[in-house]
């Protein structure tokens, strides 16, 4: 099983969109292993957009990253980073499949409703840059059996 990170953004927070988002993975049978809202001061924004600090459009995204709390989400599923990617959609909402997270509730690129990470390797480091290790809860899905075949998981 793998464990990623997802963010609610602001966009999520002030539109009431946080329990429409949650409520999808949920329904698509990934286990919420963590779940807390916080603000995202400056470090540590430059430290999870570090690969766009230099981009133009930085201040912006930081200023929205900013405009209110966020809601950080630990995802528990097999090939849960993969299939978290596959529900967010493409970063461009215009651009996203309808039927995805961005693609339904999104008309921006910048206001895109949440973060995924995008391999195992960044969701290890963004789940510990955003939990400690006991926000993290290893606990037992007991409908596991009705979510995967037993050679699945
Ligand atoms: P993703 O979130 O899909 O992995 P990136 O890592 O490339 O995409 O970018 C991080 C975030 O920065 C995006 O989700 C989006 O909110 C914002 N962003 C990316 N490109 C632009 C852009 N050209 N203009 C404004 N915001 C952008």
């Amino acid at each position: 099983m793998q464990v990623t990170l997802v963010i609610l953004k602001p966009s999520a927070v002030q539109r009431g969109l946080m329990g429409e988002v949650v409520s999808r993975f949920e329904k698509k049978g990934i286990q919420i292993v963590g779940l807390k809202m916080l603000c995202l001061s400056d470090e540590i924004l430059e430290e999870h957009y570090s690969h766009i600090k230099e981009k133009p459009f930085y201040g912006r995204v930081k200023d929205s990253m900013q405009a209110s709390p966020v809601v950080v989400m630990a995802l528990k599923g097999v090939d849960v980073v993969n299939v978290v990617r596959k529900l967010a959609g493409v970063t461009n909402g215009r651009e996203a499949q309808p039927g995805t997270i961005r693609g339904d509730y999104s008309m921006s690129v910048q206001e895109n409703i949440i973060h995924a990470s995008d391999s195992i390797e960044t969701a290890n480091v963004e789940l510990s840059r955003f939990f400690d290790k006991n926000e993290i809860h290893d606990y037992p899905l007991h409908n596991i059996q009705s979510l995967y075949a037993p050679d699945e998981y």
